[in-house]
């Protein structure tokens, strides 16, 4: 190939990949709370092979997760890196250890006119949701957290964390008095209309209790409640517990809020394929419970003889994660990244 041809080439290739970035209109990031890899394949396993809604993913990466100051990663640390765009120590939320407050992707979105929701399956103030709306030095400050979400140009909020208002103001009436004027609407029953302009759905004092389909219904309530903004949005869906069951060590447990999980995520890849300038993307905070998929017995001579779901630890791993993307500007996030570049990312694509 000539020089000239081959300049035109990388010039057309430049062009199409900036004229991909600035379709993206929506981005739907969805975080399974301590998925590993390790989660995803005992998926594919559980599921025969066939085809999960992770096989079927336009592009993939991997992202590192160690904090600032951990080599091992906690929710806070890892969601900040995921919504701001830096790494900061544990346990700080949106807040860098010299005091700086990072951009949220959120604040970010907002700023740009853009709609944003958060979904999840825990309470509303936990480290990964409250990544993209709190600054805070300890992820623990919940009746702060409350006070910020208040504060905040979240445009829909779904889950737990009714008792965190009540602690903040002093009860439950002095909860729903500062709720209301905040500006959002208060509902606690998923199927309540959602016709005011910042809605809260608190749906339990902190975790959700029965969470069959919910993560799913949830996450189309949301979407459908953004949808209609012109400059577009930006929604976070958290699979909060399947966390829970790396740290419990429960196979069974992690296999259910996967597939709780997986359905938002099928719902938010529906959504893309039938509205393009939609990006889906899936990952998690770090992996948890140090999982593995090991065979029953060492000797390969022998046909299959079983496979055990294998935990090596109570807490996190430092393993790497890894990243689905579906829809436009799949191909903008590739190899191996760390968590921090991912949320920079993310930040960069909705302000072009
Ligand atoms: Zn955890």
């Amino acid at each position: 190939m000539s020089r000239k041809l081959l300049t035109l080439g990388v010039a057309t290739l430049l062009m199409a990949t900036t004229l991909q970035a600035q379709e993206v209109k929506n981005i739907i990031y969805l975080i399974g709370d301590g998925m590993g890899l390790a989660s995803a394949s005992m998926m594919q396993l559980e599921n025969n092979y066939e085809a999960t809604i992770f096989d079927r993913a336009d592009n993939i990466a991997l992202q590192k997760t160690y904090s600032l100051d951990n080599r091992v990663t906690d929710s806070a640390a890892a969601g900040t890196a995921l919504a701001t765009g830096a790494k900061t120590n544990n346990t700080m939320l949106g807040i860098l250890p010299d005091g700086t407050t990072p951009q949220t992707l959120m604040e970010r979105a907002s700023e740009h006119g853009k709609a944003t929701g958060l979904v999840v399956t825990t309470y509303i103030q936990h480290a990964t949701p409250a990544a993209f709306y709190a600054h805070v030095k300890s992820r623990h400050e919940y009746a702060t957290i409350s006070e910020q979400l208040l504060n905040s140009d979240i445009d829909i909020a779904i889950g737990g964390g009714m008792a965190f208002f009540d602690e903040r103001y002093e009860g439950r009436e002095g909860a729903l008095e500062a709720i209301s004027e905040s500006g959002y609407a208060l509902h606690h029953n998923l199927d309540d209309g959602d016709d005011e302009d910042k809605c809260l759905f608190i749906l339990a004092n902190k975790e959700i209790e029965h969470r069959e389909g919910y993560l799913a219904k949830a996450t189309a309530k949301a979407i459908e409640h953004l949808e209609g903004d012109d400059e577009g949005f930006v929604l976070m869906v958290e699979g909060s517990i399947i966390d829970g069951a790396g740290h419990g060590n429960d196979a069974e447990g992690q296999q259910r809020e996967m597939l709780d999980f997986m359905e938002a995520i099928e719902v938010a890849v529906a959504f893309a394929e039938r509205t393009p300038a939609t990006l889906v993307v899936v990952t998690a905070d770090h992996e948890t419970g140090g999982l593995s998929l090991i065979s029953s017995n060492a000797d390969f001579n022998l046909s299959e003889q079983g496979v055990e779901y294998r935990w090596t630890t109570n807490g996190h791993s430092g393993i790497m994660v890894p990243i689905y993307l579906y829809g436009t500007g799949a191909e903008l996030i590739n190899g191996i990244v760390e968590n921090s570049t991912l949320g920079a990312k993310l930040k960069a694509i909705i302000a072009e």
